[in-house]
């Protein structure tokens, strides 16, 4: 309250008494008598006096909130737009550490066209005995993940050129790692440098994979010397970063290119919390046929579960269904996790982030509020920071 000097003692006692709350946009008749101080029934009855007939559930505007509280010598203000969504998007400083485990990094192939990226993908797939599947797997979804000695990676397939950029324009961060491949016989090209650009600016380690160290045109220190130029000095000629050759073709340096993954990883400390509500990123979408809205998306944090009300961006629902990236049905998935799931309103975009609800309608609400301020607007209000 704002005490003004000239006012007498009088006034301010007046103004004393004068109750101020807060109301959404949109609120019930409960809602506000609960805030006014009143039962909904002195509410109704004070309304039918006016000559309006109300029922206790039905939803009112901000300006019928204002016109009744008014009777009731009550001031209203309207909510903090942000509230409802900060309650559902929270932020990641509430984490509790006790709650943190170690999470599997998240990493993506990345480098020049033809240099090997999706063959160096598949001969990983293929190293993952753990699978127990001859002959490999046959992926479903843009993500994939092995296991090394207990210990699990995520792989996301390389996006392509322009959903790269439109990513990390969109603010989606979700690699820890990426391989930069360079084939041996090539050497640096213009893809490469934007790889570096792209993990430079995203905070992202990198790790090089030297490939195609088969071919007899092979020449792995003139690649070395040309990253060099580009700012990257490998660990044999004095820098940090880590270098494994590779032949994705011969399925040779693979085990040791998994393990450094491995490595820095762990020297990253990545930690996530699997309790709780889930939140993440969507990878990809697309309107199937049969299915309707299908997204790929990234769990970063906490369990996404069937059953969730989900809200992605614009979009909502709740899940119905989830397939792991083996095509495989699962209840739930946890941090580091990309799953496909099913349920969703509208198709997302990629790059667009979820978070769950406290149930359906809520998920509604929110998604209708981020339609109307807009989904950029939204990425940076919650404080997530922008790259992929
Ligand atoms: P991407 O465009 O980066 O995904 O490259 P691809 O994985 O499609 O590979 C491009 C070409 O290089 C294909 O013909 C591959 O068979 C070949 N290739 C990939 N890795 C190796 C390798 O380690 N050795 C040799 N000799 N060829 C390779
Ligand atoms: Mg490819």
């Amino acid at each position: 309250m704002v005490e003004k000097e000239n006012k007498n003692n009088e006034e301010l006692k007046l103004d004393e008494e004068m109750k101020i709350i807060e109301v959404a946009t949109t609120t019930t008749i409960k809602q506000l008598a609960d805030k006014i101080g009143v039962s909904a029934t002195e509410v109704i009855k004070t309304m039918m006096k006016k000559g309006k007939l109300m029922n206790m559930n039905q939803e009112i505007d901000f300006d019928t909130a204002v016109m009744i509280a008014e009777l009731f010598n009550v001031l209203v203000e309207k909510e903090d737009e942000r509230d409802l969504l900060e309650e559902i998007f929270g932020s990641d400083e509430e984490e509790d550490p006790a709650k943190l485990v170690e999470r599997p990094p998240v990493v993506v192939v990345m480098g020049h066209v033809d240099h090997g990226k999706t063959s160096l993908l598949d001969a990983i797939r293929s190293t993952d005995v753990t699978t127990g599947e001859a002959g490999g797997i046959t992926q479903h979804i843009g993500a994939s993940a092995v296991t090394l000695n207990g210990k699990k990676i995520t792989f996301l397939d390389t996006p392509g050129h322009e959903a790269f950029t439109a990513m990390r324009m969109r603010g989606a961060k979700v690699t820890d790692i990426a391989i930069l491949v360079v084939a041996a016989d090539d050497g640096v090209m213009p893809q490469t440098i934007e790889a570096i650009n792209h993990a430079r600016a995203a905070n992202v380690q990198i790790i090089v994979a030297v490939n195609k160290i088969d071919k007899p045109g092979a020449n792995p220190d003139r690649v070395k010397q040309e990253l060099a130029e580009y700012g990257l000095l490998v660990e044999d000629w004095g820098g940090d970063t880590i270098c494994v050759h590779v032949s994705a073709l011969k399925k040779e340096g693979i085990d040791t290119l998994l393990e450094m993954i491995l490595l820095v990883a762990e020297m990253a400390d990545l930690k996530a919390n699997p309790s709780g509500k889930a939140r993440g990123t969507v990878i990809e979408a697309e309107l199937d046929k049969g299915r309707g809205p299908v997204a790929t998306v990234l769990v970063q944090n906490g369990t996404l579960k069937i059953g969730d009300p989900i809200v992605v961006s614009e979009t909502y629902g709740r899940i119905r269904a989830m397939n792991n990236y083996k095509g495989k049905p699962v209840k739930k998935a946890g941090p580091s996790t990309a799953v496909e799931i099913l349920g969703l309103s509208d198709v997302p975009l990629g790059g667009d982030m979820f978070y769950i609800a406290n149930n359906d309608k809520q998920a509604r609400q929110v998604a209708e509020k981020v339609k109307a301020q807009g989904r950029e607007k939204m990425v940076i209000n919650t404080g997530f920071i922008i790259f992929w």
